[in-house]
């Protein structure tokens, strides 16, 4: 299967880049019953095969093959008007232990709550911890934040780049359940713009922007300054 794919700009000449979805293939694995304290949802479990994957880290070969998995919790309507989504990237510290290190475990609730209060919606979790890099990478990152790299710096001294996910799989997910045109939960306009190239309309760009906490105001200042992310939270502060 070959489908286009994000186009992005070359940093220096401004040139628009295109890849090519490398995924063989994106098999609905599982569907489910799905009762929570949010509410009432469907389980879904999807499996893609990426061939020949490109390597995340400078220092480790890719394998021939990688498996990447996604989950979508699925309410009510999604199909009669632009449903609202939310792509969710794994993060243990944040989502299961309630970390302050990271703004995710609040993402998630926000999501879930603007989900649950409209009575449909999608959301995507993506199994891509630390931007992608696996948890190990992710809490020896966390030790060099501790002597002074930001996230940023953390992962290219690792070896890694800064951001190793791609946003291909969510949209093929987002096809196979018949959506083509969602309001997105998301700060990030590369998750945007990713979904637009692959074919996904985005008829609204809702923040996910939390109240900021001490303990991941830098977090979330990099994230603005290095990658782009906007923040009406901080914006509005910094105003
Ligand atoms: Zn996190």
């Amino acid at each position: 299967m070959v489908c286009t794919l994000p186009s992005r700009r070359d940093a220096k000449t401004g040139v628009r880049i295109i890849k090519h979805m490398p995924f063989e293939s994106v098999t609905k694995v599982a569907d489910a019953d799905f009762p929570t304290r949010w509410g009432h949802f469907r389980i879904l479990g999807f499996e893609g095969v990426v061939a020949n994957p490109q390597p995340c880290n400078e220092n480790t070969p890719a394998p021939a093959k990688r498996i990447e998995g996604a989950v979508a919790l699925v309410m009510g309507d999604i199909h009669s008007k632009p449903t609202i989504v939310r792509i969710h990237s794994q993060c243990l510290t944040g989502d299961v232990f309630h970390s302050l290190r990271c703004d995710c475990r609040l993402q998630l609730e926000l999501a879930l709550k603007t989900i649950t209060e409209a009575g449909a919606g999608i959301l995507l979790y993506e199994q891509q911890e630390g931007r992608g890099i696996g948890l190990m990478a992710k809490l020896k990152a966390y030790e060099l934040q501790d002597q002074g790299f930001d996230t940023v710096e953390a992962n290219v001294e690792l070896g890694y780049k800064p951001d190793c996910r791609e946003f291909e799989l969510p949209a093929e997910v987002l096809k196979q359940l018949g959506v083509h045109a969602v309001r997105l939960i998301t700060n990030n306009p590369e998750k945007v713009e990713a979904l637009e190239s692959a074919g996904i309309r985005v008829a609204e760009r809702i923040s996910a922007a939390v109240e900021p906490e001490e303990t991941f105001q830098r977090y979330l200042d990099v994230k603005r300054e290095k990658m782009g992310h906007i923040h009406e939270v901080l914006e509005e502060k910094t105003r």
